[in-house]
């Protein structure tokens, strides 16, 4: 007779297999998948400990495990991601919004808040791709007017899925195109802010499989020297932006940081600042064009 298992026995066993595998996380992956599979959160689980599971939520459960062991990154395989503190769906046309872009999206409200900005804020974001910045900034800031632009058709639908998701659809209007090429020059925007494809190309075989083998290669390759966003953005930001109106970017590396430095100030940048992630690694550089 095949064993019953309970909610607490699986999660136990899970754990420990997962970290036997090197999953990241290895505890909070088995609750979120089998979360998942029970169709109930996290909390649920711990109320329910003694809760048998049946067979097809076993087997379902093991077919979650394997596609963690396999590479799957969890949140592609749950569907979810939590960013500041809000819910995002995603999907594989999607970068999983990481933790460190929470400062990017703490900067830009700070500087809103400092300046207490009371009219309506423009603000475009460069590669919404879940819309996490977007949407975070909009159900964030009261008098913000979002402007969410990607390239990819089915990341503007995930993130205005995100937009509906979060209740604030009406504050956004979401843009499929490259860079600026669907807007006329005018210099239109308050603030811009983007977490561009960064890594530099010959580096995305050193990245974890997780990310390689799963997400899209399109939100990560930044070209050769992972610049070429920058590059490009901040030559035309100049056209889009009021003066003295402000660019948020978020970077990978730190000696990053320097060279985007030496192309804000090409650019007719000024008041550059760089701040650094929770981990202390500068993340975040912000200027404002001056022109
Ligand atoms: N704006 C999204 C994020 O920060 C997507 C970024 C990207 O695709 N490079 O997660």
């Amino acid at each position: 007779m095949s064993k019953i298992w309970t909610i607490k026995e699986i999660l136990n066993w899970t754990s420990d297999y997962f970290k036997e595998k090197e999953v990241d996380a290895p505890r909070l992956t088995a609750e979120l998948l089998l979360a998942k599979v029970l169709r109930q959160n996290r909390l649920y689980l711990y109320t329910n400990f003694n809760q048998p599971l049946n067979k097809t939520e076993l087997s379902s459960f093991k077919a979650l495990i394997q596609r963690r062991i396999s590479g799957e990154p969890t949140a592609y395989i749950t569907g979810e991601k939590e960013f500041w503190s809000l819910r995002f769906r995603v999907n594989k046309s999607v970068l999983i919004p990481r933790p460190e872009t929470e400062v990017l999206v703490e900067q830009v409200v700070n500087y809103i808040k400092v300046k207490d900005l009371k009219n309506t804020v423009n603000i475009l974001d460069i590669g919404t791709g879940s819309g996490n910045i977007a949407v975070s900034l909009a159900s964030e800031i009261k008098n913000a007017k979002l402007f969410a632009l990607d390239k990819s058709f089915h990341a503007v639908i995930t993130a205005k899925e995100n937009a509906k998701l979060n209740n604030c659809d009406e504050k956004i209007f979401f843009i499929n195109g490259d860079t600026f090429y669907p807007f006329k020059m005018k210099r239109y925007f308050d603030i811009i802010v983007s977490n561009p494809p960064y890594i530099k190309s010959g580096d995305i075989k050193k990245l974890q499989k997780e990310v390689r083998n799963f997400e899209p290669l399109s939100a990560l390759d930044g070209g050769e020297d992972g610049l070429c966003f920058y590059e490009e953005i901040l030559k035309k930001t100049k056209f889009f932006l009021k003066n003295r109106g402000k660019i948020f970017f978020e970077f990978g590396l730190s000696e990053q940081g320097n060279e985007i430095n030496k192309l804000m100030i090409e650019n007719d940048f000024q008041d550059i600042k760089i701040v650094e992630d929770y981990s202390g690694n500068p993340r975040v550089i912000s200027g404002v064009v001056n022109l």
